[in-house]
Parts: C-alpha cells; structure tokens; sequence
C-alpha cells in the first residue's frame, strides 16, 4: 500500500492510503476537501471511505463536503461531533477495504473518543502504519484537552506501544522539531534526541515532511513513552509512571517560544476558545 503524506494549513497532515493494485484509497483526516480531491485525481485513486481520528476542525472540516461529492462515501471516527459520521466506530472494531486492514484504537486523552487507524495491507511485505492523530506525534504526544493525564498514558502505552514496533507512524501535525527541543531540555545527553533534532531541522529548512517515524523510533527518544527512564523521571522529580507522564505534559504545555507567548492574537483567540490550533500548538 501507499500512503500520501499531504501537507494542509500550517501544520496538519491528511493522508491518503492506496491499495496500489485498485487505486482504491482511504483518506486520513480530510480536513482540506479541495486538496485532496486534487491528489485523488492526480493519483488516478478512488475514494472509498475517510477515517478521522477526532472532531477538530482542522482534521474533520471536509468530511461534509466531500460526503456531498461522493454519495454513499463512509465516514468512519469515534465521535457523534465528527463532521458527516456515517459509522461510530468501537474499540478494536476492524474494517477492510480489498486487501487494506484497519484496526480501530480508541486513544482518549486529547479528546474523549479520539480514535487512531492501525493499517496494514493483506499479503505485503510492507510495514504497517500507525494514524495516530493528535495522540503521539513524532518526538511528542498531544495536549490533553478533554481526558485526563491517565488516559492519555494508557493510550500512548498500552494501545498504542504495544502494537508491532515495526509499525510507521503518521501522525496528526508537523509538531517535530519543537517536541524535540523538548525532548533536549528532559533528557539533555540524549545522542538520540540530538541527532534525530539535527535531522528534523534539516527537513524543516527544505519543507519536507518529518513523518512517517517508527513506533520503535519513538520509544528512543519522545520523552512521554520514556517515563520509566532515570533521566526523565529526575527532570520531572516522580517515580509513578502517570505522575511522571502528567508532569511531562505540564512543562511541555508551558514549554513555548517567546514570540507565541507574546503574540496578542494569539493570546486573544486562546482566551475566547475561538481558535483550536492556536490552543493545540501551546
Ligand atoms: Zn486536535
């Protein structure tokens, strides 16, 4: 199978899986209609169904339209708030398209029914890939807006860390670079974080994607699956896996650059509750 990396709005990615030999696909997060009816078209691929990971409107804006352009077009998620849901999903709950697999997670934490895609394809060599949303993103995990600390661990852990360490993970933002530097600041002699930093900052001076990572990759050096790690639980100052991971979380929302600080729109449309991704990048 392949799947398209489609950059969308300042840092969003929407995906587009294909089962090659059909081009039937399956988008991830159609949040930009347009741009994806224009890869659908260059990829010569047919739309069967979308996949959201949760109700944002910056991963879930286009499903309506897009369900208007394709009549009878599924539109899977965990959340009645998802925009043209045609099937809720349930945890577990597996649906195939030809020889495209997928698995659902329900990965609470950053909102209560968000849901994350395990996809592989029947009789490939092929890895599998993670969609997680704005679960685990490469070097970080999401803001916990709706869950609670607990929840967001045990989907990051337990759901997510257990599946095959082989699998890629695509996740739900461009956030790299700036998880990384985060990273630095909680375990500061990580050869791992420094060279896969370095590396970031190479993708994003020539605007190229830093996904998709592996599940294995992320254990190495993304702070919130490394709980247990001696550095990381000095940084924090506990021992207990979720107070460590709640911690984490704590200093990562107040870790930001000054310029996003200072930015009064910013600050303004944070405190009318008006615009998520300003709320979602702090
Ligand atoms: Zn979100």
């Amino acid at each position: 199978m392949k799947v398209k990396v489609i950059s969308i709005l300042e840092d969003n990615y929407m995906y587009l899986i294909i089962e090659e030999s059909t081009r039937d696909a399956v988008a991830v997060d159609a949040a930009v209609s347009k741009r994806l009816l224009e890869i659908i078209k260059k990829e010569g691929a047919t739309l069967k169904a979308i996949l959201t990971t949760h109700h944002h409107w910056d991963h879930a804006r286009g499903n309506e339209e897009l369900v208007k352009l394709f009549p009878g077009l599924e539109v899977y998620g965990g959340d009645h708030r998802v925009g043209g849901l045609t099937h809720r999903v349930t945890h577990n709950e597996e649906l195939k398209f030809g020889s495209i697999n997928v698995r659902c997670l329900l990965t609470p934490g950053h909102t209560l029914d968000h849901v994350c895609y395990f996809v592989w394809e029947e009789d490939s060599l092929d890895a599998p890939a993670a969609f997680t949303g704005d679960t685990l993103f490469v070097g970080g995990c999401g803001r916990i807006l709706e869950g609670t600390a607990e929840q967001m661990y045990k989907s990051l852990t337990e759901v997510l860390g257990t599946l095959p360490q082989e699998s890629k993970v695509f996740c739900g933002h461009e956030y790299t670079a700036r998880n990384l530097k985060f990273a630095l600041k909680v375990e500061p002699e990580s050869e791992m974080v420094k060279d896969k930093l370095a590396w970031a900052k190479l993708r994003e001076d020539e605007d190229l994607p830093t996904v998709p990572s592996t599940l294995a990759e992320e254990f190495l050096y993304n702070p919130f699956l490394r709980v247990s790690e001696e550095a990381v639980q000095k940084f924090t100052g506990k021992v207990d896996p979720v107070e460590v991971f709640a911690a984490l979380r704590q200093a990562k929302d107040s870790f930001r650059k000054p310029k996003e600080r200072l930015n009064p729109q910013a600050v303004l449309a944070f405190e009318w509750g008006l615009f998520e991704p300003f709320l979602e990048k702090k």
